[in-house]
């Protein structure tokens, strides 16, 4: 073997390294030619034969593996080992040469363009291997995927590649496997998309007419029923009640699948909110004997600014938790910060019960979809395990996160940290109030509840002392009585035992001790004793859980008795105003679409005794406005044919036109929006339109009937009043109405014995005022003469005191002449009045 053969053929095996050692091993052994060609001669062999076993251990392990490995000469073209990437393909050996055209013409054009690029890119020493996948059309004419690896295996003495080994290996099943799941997937995830998009579609319309069936509940549960009726509604109404929630609750599962939820942004009273929520879940606690406490701490801000439906809802959702799955004991919710930063804080609420708890195994999964602790099918408590689910997500996307600490038999605490900018407009408006000086005796044996009350007592300046022990309070109530130091306020949870709780309340005139009494209700008590306790002449009263703004209300109603005087005989005259005779004069038109509402509205307008006229849209409002007379039109805001903006606008420009005609008698009608969107933008679009007031649907009563009465009062002003005094031609006490408002005759006896012996004083005190010119008092005097007068029904020298009431109360300066005169009037009325009052005194005869 010549050295030059000997040197290219050890290159071509072991590439240019090789080369190199061979010239070094020539050069070395000069002297010995013959010995070491022979030498190196049988190294080669050696190395033949082992590069054969080395190959044919691949050939092995391809076999096994059903990979091809092959080994492609770049020189020849050729393929000079492993022929079974044409079993791979289908080929039988003899249908396809051995060369690396035949392999190339099988490859498609777009994979052997990769191929040769990883090729070329690993030949330049830029990867250890060189992959790809590529489709080699089969004998049967489809395509294969396979997926190549190799390696350079030798190369020239210029550093070219000569040889190549290639592994390939079968991957189509794979591949089309991959693809049948990535089309399975997403056709699922349309499928999920419809499924959601259908049932927050369905669960839209169905919760149109649940509420129209809760609503219409409720209105008949307001009627005159029998035990056995009031029951199968009040049966009703839950049902509908948790139907709905359940509705709800796949309405928001199914929103956040489809990624349709939306977050508001607005600025709300965090405190409000939360004791909002809490106190709809209150009413089923207090039933079950449960103990209420809500307690925000100091620093939380006031106002915050993000998405108060959510909020409520997640609050609402786990206060729903804790009051299911707790018998006894106490249910607590805190707020408090977590994080503060220059614009946003991070809040913490918690919501601790002292329930059935939920077992360590079973902690992770209530936060799943339809996931519940008991999974058994004989579980005790109901519910879809949708709520934590959905308080999850909310969470998460208002920037926090939610988790629990809980132990089985021994309650369970949720907590859950969101996100909110600070409204710091507001916050700096917060009032404080304070009643330094004032001391308060609290009796309350629950220590938790006597800490949260005491602690906000303190923050107003109330000195406060606690006393757990009824028999101790009433020991201290004693002495500091005899000291001549007794406490301006007792503060008494109804909840204890006598000779606490409502038996003080019943003995407490009796003990003549001059402080004031609070008691401190569950709502269940409030349902039961607040009649009794305004019998017995409770100074105030307070529904737990307490709030700081209600008790700073209820430190106020203490406030002077005259106040409270006030007070009481507004809410006698408050109810009545509009369901005596004034409420027979006053039209309406309803201007609504939806069926269900038509009837809602209609009833609760008939309920109140207005005469009412019905248009279905628009235009036929339009048209009922040509026609008749109205004080007040309830206007839909989305309607067919044409809307209510549409509508009050063009009931203006009438107006506009009539007002030219008539001149001074002419009054515009009053128009209340009522709209389901209520967002802001609404309120503005309802305002620029000429309507004067917005209710939001959807209805709810006291709402609706606030806006009326709002209506119904405003521009009641003297010009208004003056006019509605010429047709109130006759002097006269209606005192058989009073007797219905009322239904005890002699306690209206006994206010009419107090009214007459008053008579003088109340006008000497008016006529003292126009003396001083004291406007303030003057209005507050001429206010008192207008609640009692409400009471009798003297409705003309009623709406006399009314009229005093308003022109003391004029902002550009009050007219003292015209308020002289008001009083002259007034005075005459009542005088004309009071030989009827003494009769009824005398006698208790009902005209
Ligand atoms: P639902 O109450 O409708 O079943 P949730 O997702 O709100 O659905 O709750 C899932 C499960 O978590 C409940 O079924 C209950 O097993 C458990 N759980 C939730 N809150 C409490 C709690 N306060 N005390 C005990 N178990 C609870």
């Amino acid at each position: 073997m010549k050295s030059p053969l000997l040197a290219s053929k050890l290159c071509e095996i072991f590439g240019k390294d090789g080369e190199i050692t061979v010239r070094r091993m020539l050069a070395a052994a000069a002297g010995d030619y013959p010995a070491l060609v022979k030498g190196v001669s049988d190294f080669i062999d050696a190395a033949d034969q082992l590069v054969q076993r080395f190959s044919s251990l691949h050939q092995v392990q391809a076999d096994l593996s059903g990979d091809a490995f092959s080994d492609w000469n770049l020189k020849t073209g050729r393929i000079d080992s492993g022929k079974q990437w044409k079993t791979l393909l289908d080929y039988a050996d003899a249908d396809l040469e051995d060369s690396i055209h035949a392999w190339r013409l099988l490859v498609q054009p777009d994979d052997l363009q990769a191929f040769n690029a990883a090729v070329v890119a690993h030949a330049r020493g830029e990867s250890r291997f060189f992959q790809a996948e590529c489709r080699l059309k089969s004998k049967t004419g489809s395509w294969k995927s396979l997926f190549l690896k190799g390696m350079v295996a030798a190369r020239d003495a210029a550093g070219e590649p000569v040889r190549l080994l290639l592994l390939h290996r079968d991957i189509t099943e794979f591949r089309a496997s991959a693809v049948e799941a990535e089309s399975a997937r997403v056709s699922a995830e349309a499928a999920s998309r419809a499924r959601s998009f259908f049932i927050a579609n369905m669960s839209h319309e169905i919760r149109t007419p649940m509420n129209g069936i809760i609503g219409m509940t409720d209105l008949a549960l307001d009627t005159q029923l029998d035990a056995e009726q009031r029951h199968y509604l009040k049966t009703v109404k839950s049902s509908a009640e948790s139907l709905l929630s359940i509705v709800n609750d796949v309405l928001d599962f199914s929103k956040i699948e489809a990624g349709k939820l939306r977050f508001e942004k607005i600025p709300f009273s965090l405190s409000s909110l939360v004791f909002e929520a809490v106190r709809n879940q209150a009413v089923e606690a207090h039933k079950k004997g449960l103990e209420v406490i809500v307690s925000l701490s100091p620093d939380v801000p006031a106002r915050i600014v993000g998405d108060p439906t959510r909020v409520r809802q997640v609050i609402s959702n786990l206060m729903g938790n804790a009051v299911k799955f707790t018998e006894q004991g106490t249910l607590s919710v805190t707020v408090s910060v977590e994080e503060r930063g220059a614009d946003f804080v991070l809040l913490r609420f918690a919501v601790r019960d002292t329930g059935i708890g939920i077992p360590v195994s079973r902690q992770g999964a209530v936060f799943e979809a339809f996931s519940q602790a008991d999974d058994s099918t004989t579980r005790r408590y109901g519910g879809t395990g949708l709520g934590l689910s959905i308080c999850t997500h909310l969470v998460q996307l208002m920037g926090g996160k939610i988790w629990l600490d809980s132990a089985e038999g021994q309650g369970s605490c949720f907590y859950f940290t969101a996100r909110f900018s600070v409204d710091s407009a507001v916050e700096d408006e917060v009032k404080e109030s304070r009643f330094d000086g004032q001391r308060l005796l609290l009796l309350e044996g629950h220590p938790a509840l006597a800490e949260q009350l005491a602690m906000l007592l303190t923050d107003c300046g109330v000195q406060v002392t606690v006393i757990a022990d009824p028999q101790e309070a009433l020991a201290v109530l004693k002495k500091t009585q005899t000291l001549g130091f007794p406490y301006s306020i007792v503060m008494a949870d109804a909840h204890m035992p006598p000779p606490a709780g409502i038996v003080l309340a019943e003995s407490w005139k009796s003990l003549g001790y001059p402080g004031k009494l609070i008691m401190l209700l569950d709502t269940e008590q409030q349902r039961q004793h607040l009649k009794r306790l305004r019998e017995l002449g409770v100074d105030a009263h307070l529904v737990k859980p307490v709030a700081r703004e209600d008790l700073i209300e209820a430190l106020q109603s203490l406030d002077g008795q005259r106040e409270a005087e006030d007070l009481l005989l507004d809410s006698f005259v408050f109810p009545e105003q509009f369901s005596g005779n004034e409420s027979e004069q006053v039209e309406v038109l309803l201007v609504e679409d939806n069926p269900v509402n038509q009837e809602l509205a209609q009833r609760l307008l008939i309920k109140r005794g207005y005469s009412m006229t019905l248009a279905n849209n628009g235009a036929e409002a339009v048209e009922c406005f040509e026609k008749a007379h109205f004080d007040l039109i309830l206007m839909d805001v989305q309607m067919p044919v044409m809307d209510g903006i549409e509508a009050a606008e063009s009931i203006r420009s009438r107006e506009m036109r009539r007002s030219w005609v008539v001149s001074q008698e002419f009054r515009p009608v009053y128009i209340i929006a009522m709209t389901a969107n209520a967002m802001d933008g609404d309120r503005e679009r309802c305002l620029q339109a000429g309507m004067n007031d917005y209710v939001a649907k959807p209805i709810k009563p006291s709402e609706l009937y606030a806006a009326i009465d709002r209506g119904l009062s405003d521009g009641q002003g003297s010009e208004d009043d003056a006019s509605a005094l010429r047709t109130l031609t006759e002097t006269s006490l209606d005192l058989r109405a009073a007797m219905r408002d009322l239904g005890d005759q002699d306690l209206l006896q006994t206010m009419a014995g107090m009214l007459v012996s008053e008579w003088d004083q109340h006008l000497s005190r008016i006529q003292s005022d126009l003396t001083e010119k004291n406007a303030e008092k003057l209005c507050m005097d001429a206010h008192t003469i207008k609640s009692l007068l409400a009471i009798f029904h003297g409705e003309k020298a009623r709406r006399m005191a009314l009229e005093l009431e308003h022109a003391a109360k004029q902002a550009e300066g009050v007219d003292w002449g015209h308020c002289v005169q008001l009083a002259a009037t007034l005075a005459e009325e009542m005088a004309q009045l009071k030989p009827e009052m003494e009769h009824f005194v005398r006698d208790g005869s009902l005209r």
